[in-house]
Formats: C-alpha cells, structure tokens, sequence
C-alpha cells in the first residue's frame, strides 16, 4: 500500500494507474476507521475499481466554531493496517498545509441540499464537505467514489456537485453498517460513555420503529417521522436536533401520504452528537 502525503504524489499515482488502464477507485474518510469505512473498500471493490485509494483527512473546514475538530479521534497507525488489510492500494493523508496553503481562497457551495437538517445545525459545514472532496477528486482523478449512506445528505451535496460540476465520476452509495443492536458505526462513537453509549440506541430504535410501521401499511410520512422521533424524545439522556421526512431521491422535504421516504435524525447523547437515516418503500 503506497503511502501519499501531497496533492502532487496522490496525481501522480492518479496518472500512473489512468496510464496503465486502470479504473480507480475512491474512498475519503476523516479516519479513526471502522468496519462502516472498511464496506467502502469492498463496495468500490465491487463497482469494478482495480486501483482503489482512500483518503484520511480531517478536514478543518468543515467543522464549525466549538465543534469537535481538535479532539476528533485519530490514530494513523491502526487505520493503515485496517487499509492494507483491506486491500487498499494507496491512501492519502495529506497534511492541513498541504490542502489549504496561505492564501486559500476558494469554495465549493451547493446551494438547496445543503440547507435544512445538518446544514442548518452545522453552518459551512457543507461548503467545507463540497470543498475537500471536490479537491480530493482533482487530485486522486477517480472513476467512482464511494460514500456512506450514514452521511444520507452529505452524498446528496456530492453527487449534486459532481453533477454540475461536470466531473465525470461515478458516485455510489453504501448502506450502513450498524453494531449488532442497531447503532450505526461512527467514529465518534468512542466519545460515548456506557450509559450514553445504550441511549444512543434510541436513533436507530426509532427508524426500525418507523419502518415497522410502514411494514404496517402505515404511509403518513408526519406519522413515520413521529414514531422514529418519540423514540429520541423518550430517551432522557438524548435531545432531538431534527426528525425529517425527505425524499429518498432529491431529499426534497415531503409530508402527507408518501410511496418511498427517507427519514433523517440527528441527536445529540450527553455531548456527543449523532446522526442516522432510514429510507422506506425503495
Ligand atoms: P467519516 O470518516 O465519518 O467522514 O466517513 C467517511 C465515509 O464513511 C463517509 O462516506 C461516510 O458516510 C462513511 N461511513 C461512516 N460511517 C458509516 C457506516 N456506519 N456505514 C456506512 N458508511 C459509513
């Protein structure tokens, strides 16, 4: 597994495998991987990448004032040994420096997924999501890139982006990976606590909540998005941040009787903040 720290060694490493016919694969992460990360590879994998490369970069500019950059989890060495175990050609980690040298001075912004639900929570967040994988993109030169469905709104801002953008890459989606009683993985899982850790159950309780119902024949989307947000609100330790019903294709919000629906949470547990989505009738 080669190891690539600039934008200038991930091109050239681009170039190479494009020189010799390969199709690349591309799978961004923030790092502190898991076994949600590791489905990445295998789902680039399986969308006929022959070179695949990850990327670990926390990226400041998507973390507002007050949240978590500084203390986000890391740990380089284990994520290369999950990498290489996985069968991961390259990985690039570059540094702060080399992403946004002085003078940084442009953006990537994608104007209607990005407002409401996490947009609205997290200012710039999306501007700073959009900016990054746009310059992963122009560095790493893949022909698909694979994302989790966990972050359900952040692959709309990118395949948004990469549609008018005109960058010619695939974009595919990956389901989640959950731990065996229904929490989706995530990094920032390690800041739960043991008691923080079993309330955060309630988000994904709620959507399964939600899709037994519809198993039911319930088709109300208030109804669903009610029934996954009870779940929250009966949780003392956790505090809503939103409880959504959207469109599973164009995250357009939706309400009253509905054929397919995605619904999205975000909660926070204690002071860790969580998020998952389910989507019904696709
Ligand atoms: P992160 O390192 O949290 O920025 O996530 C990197 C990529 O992994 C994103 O495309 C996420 O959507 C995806 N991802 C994170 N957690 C999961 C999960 N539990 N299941 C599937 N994909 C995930």
């Amino acid at each position: 597994m080669e190891r690539l720290r600039t934008p200038a060694a991930m091109r050239a490493w681009a170039d190479a495998r494009r020189a010799e016919g390969a199709r690349i694969g591309l799978v961004p992460t923030m790092g502190y991987l898991h076994d949600g990360h590791v489905s990445l590879v295998r789902v680039a994998r399986g969308a006929g990448s022959e070179a695949v490369a990850a990327t670990i970069f926390v990226n400041p500019t998507q973390f507002g004032p007050g949240e978590d950059f500084e203390k986000y989890p890391r740990d380089e060495a284990r994520d290369l040994a999950m990498l290489d175990a996985a069968g991961v050609d390259a990985v690039y980690l570059p540094g702060v420096r080399d992403m946004y040298p002085e003078g940084h001075q442009t953006h990537v912004e994608v104007r209607t997924v990005s407002q409401g639900m996490c947009g609205a929570a997290r200012p710039g967040h999306f501007r700073g999501v959009a900016t990054v994988v746009a310059k992963l993109f122009l560095a790493a030169k893949p022909h698909v890139a694979v994302f989790g469905e966990k972050d359900c709104q952040q692959l709309a801002v990118i395949r948004a982006m990469t549609r008018d953008l005109d960058f010619g890459i695939e974009i595919v989606g990956a389901p989640i990976v959950r731990e065996e009683d229904g929490l989706a993985m995530s990094s920032r899982n390690a800041y739960l606590s043991g008691d923080d850790r079993i309330a955060a159950r309630c988000l994904s309780r709620g959507l399964f909540r939600a899709k037994e119902l519809f198993g039911k024949g319930e088709r109300d989307a208030g109804a669903l998005v009610a029934a996954a947000g009870a779940a929250i609100e009966g949780e003392p330790r956790a505090k809503t941040e939103y409880a959504e019903g959207r469109d599973p294709v164009t995250l357009a919000p939706l309400s009253g009787r509905v054929d397919a629906v995605t619904i999205l949470v975000a909660a926070k547990v204690g002071p860790t903040r969580l998020i998952d989505n389910i989507t019904l009738g696709k």
